[in-house]
């Protein structure tokens, strides 16, 4: 068992460990999160190797993809995210049941890539709250199981209270980015 932060080993029987209950609860979830593969372009190969023999993403809990919103935990968005697409993003992250998490991989989702044109979104984080980013045109599978490493950290030492004002944060500025520009 990976240690939490207050999981600790019983020091006179190695086969027993002893912590709160909500940090158990904790390390659960950190090692069972069902991603939604939101994959719109080449990023989704790479996400793709990520969970397949080489790279075995199920050596991190996380090898089973869910396609229904409502089972997932974190949502990995992996390519070009288009206007058109943005609605179906927000309604896909809506749908997800609390606590909710969101990777954003690659150049394209992350800011809209080499695709700075009328069509494109700039970042998928103008519309949705995004907890980790993973630079790169494509990253590479390492690069995402790092981004689920760094997620289960998060997972495992946030509490509820902080993870609420840290998506509250979030969609406030997400809502500043918005706002029209309004020229006199
Ligand atoms: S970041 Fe690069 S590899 Fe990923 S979707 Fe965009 S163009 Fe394709």
């Amino acid at each position: 068992m990976k240690k939490s932060a207050n999981i600790m080993k019983n020091k006179s029987n190695p086969f027993f460990v002893t912590g709160l209950v909500s940090d158990f609860l904790k390390w659960g979830q950190s090692y069972s999160l069902w991603p939604y593969p939101f994959a719109t372009a080449c990023c989704g190969i790479e996400f793709m190797a990520t969970a397949a023999a080489d790279f075995d993403i199920s050596r991190f809990g996380a090898e089973r993809p869910s396609f229904s919103p409502r089972q997932a935990d974190v949502v990995i968005v992996l390519g070009t995210v288009t206007y058109k697409m943005a609605p179906v993003l927000r309604h896909v992250y809506k749908q997800m049941a609390d606590p909710k998490f969101v990777i954003s991989v690659g150049a394209c989702a992350s800011s809209g890539g080499m695709f700075d044109t009328y069509s494109v979104l700039q970042g998928i984080d103008r519309i949705i709250p995004v907890d980790v980013y993973i630079p790169g045109c494509p990253p590479r599978p390492e690069a995402i199981l790092d981004s689920l490493i760094m997620l289960q950290k998060k997972l495992r030492t946030q509490s509820i209270e902080e993870r609420r004002e840290e998506v509250r944060e979030k969609i406030k500025i997400m809502e500043e980015k918005n706002k029209p520009v309004v020229v006199e």
